[in-house]
């Protein structure tokens, strides 16, 4: 404010003479009261000059092209205000240096209608700004603020002048000392009501209010007549008075002109809560009032009565302000709740938002990116391990990203385990860098509840830069995000055109899907398992296949998540419970003792948690005949499940007579005790421990000695050549699938085989 007034003062020559005028004004007038050797006329000039200055202030402030069209509005309505005032000063000069005897308040006709119009003109500019919307007890509220400032200037006025004017004068007078004096009060309503509220930001607040200190000295410099005029008659506190008010107006229409109205596009600035000691000051100056009129003049038991009066309003005046500073203290918690996630304590939506359309809208060239994080598999550890667990991990994440990032950016959370940060000023390597960092950063498993989770997120990178649409970089990291999420594990993406596309397809996939569940698009290929002394066939892995009208076939990597994360991996393995359980009876019937003894069936983790799970496998064996000991279920290890929540269903299942696999055995979430108390049956050991290298064998002979201890089977997975073949089986695997011995066969192919064998 005070680097931005100097800066004012020095660029307006115009401004210095008011201020100048004003000056010389007082010193005048003091010359005067101490020993009048000035004559009378010099002491007016400056208000002569001053207001002519003001009409070429105000004239400016109208005519700025620059401002938008409400303030230049204003500003026009205002202008005649200035033209009028000039006038009045004129003839109150040519008054007051002309009559002889000014005893008295004595004000001239020609000053009192054109100030009388212009403080109506005033009024009216005033009150016709736009105030922005309002509730009915805040503008009770503001007429009461704007009343007891307008009473507490009432009775000053009455105090120091009209009671005089009442006293003496003539009947003609008197009417229009009242009148003026309620048209001044009127304005100071007006002006009390500016400054209370907040006019729409178009016109400078503290040009606004100049202009009320300048109607409220216009209002009570006339009421410190009576002090003045005992000094010399010819004294009146307008030599002094008037300068100072076409000053304050002339700085008022510069500031005016100097305010920047570039546009802020979408920059809502929160509207501050207006407390205004405005009012308090009244009271106090009336208070002050009250002591210095009564208590001279008092016997003291009245004494006492008035200053415990004033005492008793001074305390009522401290309470308001406290109530009100506590009522602050409330309404920026709730504010910071209608900004905050409760949960995570971080920024929401909204306040995301307003932060990048900011970074968004920042005047410069500017690169700004957004980094839109989402966890993989949240909604698995919400339904599995309960709310609470889901919870903690949401608190952990939000705390691990916000710990990862600079001062600069905002962390938001988004809803759900939706998590965005607005990267400020970052080109696309700075934000792959932070997307870096806050990979690393999620990399150790939270530990919540007594839980340990792996976290694993997907991360889209929109790069944007300044100007561009803060909806639409949402929109691109959105779609990135999703692309990341095809990825397996931790990992992030820069949005791409082609992307876009790819999302739209995405939903399109889905659909089809559904279609394809229910048509007959989606087939079996069977895996042989066999035995890693013979190589004799012992069982088979049943795998889904995907025949798509024009995508041609699908491996199970390109639709699994999206039914995983659809839900249409419920149907979907109903459908392949059903082939799988048709096709084993079929082998039976043509092959008897020959078809594989057990068919494994993959079944997600999804459909343990469905009711009727066990129910629906039973009623399947029963409609095909199938002996529940030829069947294993897969259960993947690499997502994760709540032992509690799907071991009714693996009970169940078990006790049907089925059996049970952890799939991709060493990959994912499984502990050692949660394998104890598990109801499984059998490992199948994953393709990484099966292909490793030579020395990470050990994981592969620690499965074993593991799976041996808990009386479990294993499989070793992804066998494909015989050095793998024949060190799984020093190690003591007894069975194994894999290219070696077979990719996944069509059931004729797997017919043929089965045939082959018993030939041989
Ligand atoms: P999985 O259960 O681990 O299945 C084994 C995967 O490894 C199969 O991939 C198989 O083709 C492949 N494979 C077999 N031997 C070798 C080998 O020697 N080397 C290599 N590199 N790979 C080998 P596929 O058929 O693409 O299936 C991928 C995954 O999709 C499966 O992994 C399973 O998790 C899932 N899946 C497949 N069919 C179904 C299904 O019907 N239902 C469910 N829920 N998931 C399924
Ligand atoms: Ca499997
Ligand atoms: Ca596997």
């Amino acid at each position: 404010m005070g680097a931005r007034w100097s800066r004012l003062f020095a660029s307006s020559r115009l401004l210095r003479a008011s201020a100048l005028l004003a000056v010389l004004a007082m010193i005048g007038f003091a010359i005067n009261a101490v020993h009048p050797v000035l004559p009378w006329w010099i002491l007016w000039l400056p208000s002569v000059a001053g207001s002519c200055l003001m009409v070429v202030h105000w004239r400016r402030a109208a005519r700025a092209d620059h401002l938008p069209a409400p303030t230049r509005l204003f500003w026009r309505r205002l202008f005649p205000v200035s033209v009028l005032v000039c006038l009045g000063s004129v003839a109150q000069a040519y008054d007051m240096i002309t009559v002889a005897d000014p005893s008295g308040e004595h004000i001239s006709p020609g000053q009192m209608l054109c100030d009388g119009l212009a403080i109506g003109l005033i009024i009216y500019a005033l009150l016709r700004l736009p105030f922005g919307r309002q509730s009915g007890s805040e503008l009770f509220r503001i007429v009461l603020d704007a009343g007891t400032v307008m009473l507490a200037c009432a009775i000053f006025a009455w105090h120091f002048s009209t009671r005089h004017a009442l006293h003496g004068g003539d009947q003609g007078m008197i009417y229009v000392s009242l009148a003026l004096t309620t048209l001044a009060l009127l304005a100071v309503f007006a002006v009390a009501k500016v400054m209370l509220t907040r006019p729409a930001g178009f016109i400078d607040r503290t040009a606004l209010r100049m202009i009320g200190v300048g109607v409220l000295v216009g209002a009570l410099s006339s009421t410190l007549r009576p002090l003045v005029e005992p000094m010399n008659a010819h004294l009146f506190p307008g030599i002094v008075g008037m300068p100072l008010i076409f000053f304050l107006a002339g700085w008022a229409a510069e500031r005016q002109r100097a305010a920047d109205y570039t546009p802020r596009r979408g920059v809502r600035e929160r509207p501050r809560r207006s407390f205004s000691f405005l009012p308090y000051v009244a009271i106090a100056a009336v208070d002050a009032l009250l002591l210095s009129v009564a208590l001279p003049e008092s016997a003291p038991d009245r004494r006492v009565v008035v200053i415990s009066a004033v005492a008793l309003t001074a305390l009522v005046v401290v309470r308001q302000v406290t109530a009100f500073v506590d009522n602050g203290r409330l309404l920026s918690r709730l504010d910071h709740g209608a900004t905050h996630d409760a949960l995570t304590q971080l920024p929401n939506r909204r306040l995301f938002h307003e932060r990048l359309t900011k970074a968004l809208t920042a005047p410069g060239e500017r690169s700004v990116a957004v980094a839109l994080i989402d966890l993989d598999d949240f909604k698995e550890v919400n339904d599995t391990l309960g709310h609470e667990v889901g919870d903690l991990l949401l608190i952990a994440v939000a705390e691990r990203l916000n710990g990862c990032i600079r001062a600069e950016d905002t962390v938001a959370r988004l809803g759900g385990d939706e998590f965005v940060v607005v990267l400020d000023g970052a080109d696309p390597a700075a934000a792959d860098l932070a997307a870096q960092r806050m990979m690393a950063a999620l990399r150790a498993p939270v530990l919540a509840d007594g839980h340990e989770l792996p976290i694993r997120a997907s991360i889209g990178i929109a790069d944007g830069r300044a100007g561009d649409e803060a909806g639409r970089l949402l929109r691109h990291a959105d779609i990135a995000m999703y692309a990341a999420k095809a990825i397996a594990g931790t990992a992030s993406l820069h949005f791409t055109p082609d992307m876009a596309q790819a999302g739209a397809d995405n939903a399109h996939l889905g659909a089809e899907l559904r279609d394809a569940i229910d048509g007959d698009q989606l087939y079996l290929l069977y895996q042989p398992i066999v035995a890693l002394s013979d190589r004799r066939v012992i069982g088979a892995e049943a795998l889904v296949r995907w025949r798509h009208p024009t995508h041609g076939t699908m491996p199970p990597q390109s639709f699994l998540p999206l039914a995983e994360s659809t839900g249409l991996i419920v149907p979907l393995s109903r459908w392949v419970l059903r082939a799988a359980f048709r096709q084993l009876s079929a082998w039976t019937a043509a092959h008897g003792e020959d078809a594989p003894a057990v068919l494994n069936v993959n079944v997600s983790p999804r459909d343990l948690r469905e009711p009727g799970f066990a129910a629906l496998v039973a009623a399947l064996l029963d409609e095909y005949g199938v002996p529940p000991h030829r069947i294993t279920l897969e259960v993947t290890e690499s997502m994760p499940v709540d032992p509690h929540e799907s071991s009714t269903t693996l009970t169940a299942l078990r006790s049907l007579g089925v059996r049970v696999a952890l799939d991709d055995f060493g990959t994912g979430h499984s502990t050692l005790t949660m394998l104890h108390d598990w109801p499984i049956d059998q490992l199948k050991l994953d393709i990484t421990f099966t292909q490793a290298e030579v020395n990470r064998v050990p994981v592969a002979a620690t499965v074993l000695q593991v799976a041996d201890t808990l009386g479990l089977q294993t499989i070793a997975e992804g066998v494909e050549t015989p050095d793998q073949a024949a060190r799984l089986h020093e190690l003591g695997y007894r069975s194994a699938q894999g290219f070696l011995f077979a990719h996944p066969l069509s059931p004729e192919e797997f017919g043929d085989l089965l045939a082959t064998a018993r030939a041989a």
